[in-house]
């Protein structure tokens, strides 16, 4: 695959947007693991975005794009090509119409979770109640059908505006939105731009008051201060991935410094000096551990980033 790098000037020339050249991608990342890539790109409209995907196709250089790294595990080699960012416009959050019962608003993907609960709160809409706490971007949130409490986010889309992997735009409505358990199941690859999500109208003070018991209870529940991706592995059909993991006496398990998380089994935490390997080994380990107890085979919530040629 040909390097970023061997085309630095022409992509300086066409790019107006931030480059950050051999950025180590921890930095983007919750684990707080994983090596460089080429080159960070961080992107603020969608124009200068297309045309920046279309030159990237055009020199068969590979690219992806990550919200903000709260799923991801990124390997120590790092990745070869262009990481992008959604910033600026792509991150705006606007309100579009009022209905009888709440108000149809559109957020960029760039935006994070918190920031549009937030907005939300102060307005007094309910419905994303339930992402307090989730570090994500509301693009990434789409991909991965994120949810907690028994809600989840696809529940709320009404339209998403696409970029795909050729650089064209596509609005896809309701209809034809699948989504399943963590998972946007017709997604066809490309860029979330943005989403149209329906709110309700809902009591100020009661909205605060459920996003402070939901804030209270991942304390309870969740190791805190600590890097993570949140829940590393999905639930199986009717079962608890941390139970089992919990059970097949996992918890503390370490490698190098990567360990299973003493109060939440489903947790793989960062202690401070794991590398990437640490906890591709930890994985494996707490696989064939759980399969040999259990007869179930965990999949990994968190994406692993680099298993696509790129
Ligand atoms: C402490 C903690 C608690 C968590 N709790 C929960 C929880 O309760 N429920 C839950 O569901 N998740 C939880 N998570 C996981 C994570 O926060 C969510 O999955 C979140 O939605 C991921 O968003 P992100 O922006 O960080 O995505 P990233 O991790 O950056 O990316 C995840 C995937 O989405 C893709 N992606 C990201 N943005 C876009 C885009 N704009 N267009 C196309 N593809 C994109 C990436 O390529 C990658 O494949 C938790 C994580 C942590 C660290």
């Amino acid at each position: 695959m040909p390097s970023l790098h061997s085309h630095a000037t022409e992509l300086q020339q066409i790019w107006k947007g931030q480059i950050l050249w051999d950025c180590p991608l921890a930095r983007f990342s919750t684990l707080k693991v994983g090596g460089p890539a080429e080159a960070v790109l961080i992107a603020q409209e969608q124009e200068g975005l297309s045309r920046l995907i279309r030159w990237l196709n055009g020199q068969g250089i590979g690219w992806q794009v990550i919200g903000r790294g709260s799923n991801i595990l990124v390997p120590d080699e790092g990745l070869t090509g262009a990481v992008i960012i959604l910033d600026g416009e792509l991150a705006a959050i606007e309100e579009i119409a009022a209905t009888d019962s709440g108000r149809l608003l559109r957020a960029g993907a760039g935006a994070s979770l918190a920031r549009l609960a937030a907005y939300c709160t102060d307005q007094g809409l309910t419905g994303l109640e339930f992402t307090v706490g989730i570090p994500g971007s509301f693009g990434g949130a789409i991909v991965m059908n994120a949810g907690a409490w028994g809600r989840e986010i696809g529940a709320l889309i009404e339209s998403v505006t696409l970029l795909d992997r050729q650089g064209d735009l596509h609005v896809i409505e309701r209809p034809a939105l699948k989504f399943s358990y963590r998972r946007w199941e017709n997604f066809a690859q490309g860029i979330v731009l943005s989403a149209i999500l329906t709110v309700a109208n809902g009591d100020r003070q009661m909205i605060a008051s459920t996003c402070r018991e939901y804030a209270e209870s991942r304390r309870r529940k969740q190791p805190q201060g600590v890097a993570s991706a949140g829940s590393f592995f999905k639930n199986p059909a009717g079962q608890a991935a941390g139970r089992l993991i919990d059970e097949a006496g996992l918890k503390g398990t370490k490698f190098g410094g990567a360990m299973v998380s003493m109060q939440h089994a489903n947790f793989i935490v960062n202690t401070g000096t794991a590398s990437a390997r640490d906890i591709f080994a930890l994985m494996r380990e707490i696989q064939t551990k759980v399969f040999d107890k259990f007869g179930i085979r965990l999949e990994p919530e968190v994406h692993i980033l680099g298993q696509n040629g790129n």
